[in-house]
């Protein structure tokens, strides 16, 4: 499905075209939680149509992966594979950018587990989340 989004100032906003509501990521890696300051949570899509992206800029984030972010609101928007082979490409975006995405999503993905959104699967979630600030605290 194609959805519209944008970031929070309005400096980027796109068609994300191909959206693959059953392929919703959630990565808790170090780098996502430093990037956008909780799991990275995103859909998968086949492309991106920009209709404004004066505020658009990548930063190459790892030896594998860019990072698309707003550089005027900063937020961040889109992360894509770089690395040559068959997945190169591969590109995600955050749900929280897309319009109306929340109704879109239908599952969840933390690391290996997946399972439809349930009651038990936001407890997982959130159950993460409190045993990370346990880490943190103690
Ligand atoms: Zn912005
Ligand atoms: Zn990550």
């Amino acid at each position: 499905m194609d959805r519209t989004g944008q970031c929070l100032c309005g400096a980027v906003k796109f068609v994300a075209r191909g959206v693959q509501p059953d392929k919703a990521s959630v990565c808790h890696c170090g780098m996502c939680l430093r990037w956008s300051g909780g799991p990275w949570v995103a859909l998968f899509l086949e492309s991106i149509d920009f209709t404004a992206d004066e505020g658009l800029a990548w930063i190459q984030s790892s030896d594998i992966a860019e990072r698309g972010f707003c550089n005027r609101c900063g937020s961040s928007l889109f992360w894509r594979l770089t690395a040559e082979g068959k997945y190169q490409g591969t590109t995600s975006v955050t749900l929280g950018a897309l319009d109306g995405a929340l109704a879109t999503c239908g599952y969840v993905r933390i690391g290996e587990w997946r399972k439809r959104v349930t009651d038990s699967g936001k407890t997982r979630f959130f159950a993460d989340a409190v045993t990370r600030l346990e880490a943190l605290n103690s």
